[in-house]
């Protein structure tokens, strides 16, 4: 675990498919795949899945952990 040297939150990075880091908020989340959904995941095998918030261990779904480029606050000035 590391920190964001921007807004100083805790983060993990996660190697991403095309071998690049992703930072990642530590907060685990649980979305159903949906082209169409408005949340955006980074599974820890670095796979990027979209889709809608749903409940852990729904049928399909998928644990993964959002990128902290969207959520740092720093970012939002
Ligand atoms: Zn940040």
């Amino acid at each position: 675990m590391s920190l964001c040297k921007d807004c100083k939150a805790k983060i993990n990075w996660i190697l991403g498919e095309s071998g690049n880091s992703i930072p990642v908020d530590t907060e685990e989340i649980c979305i159903m795949p949906d082209n169409e959904g408005h949340v955006v995941i980074v599974k820890l095998d670095g796979q990027v899945v979209k889709g809608n918030l749903t409940m852990k261990g729904s049928p399909g779904s998928v644990i993964g952990y959002t990128n902290h480029y969207d959520t740092c606050r720093a970012s939002r000035r």
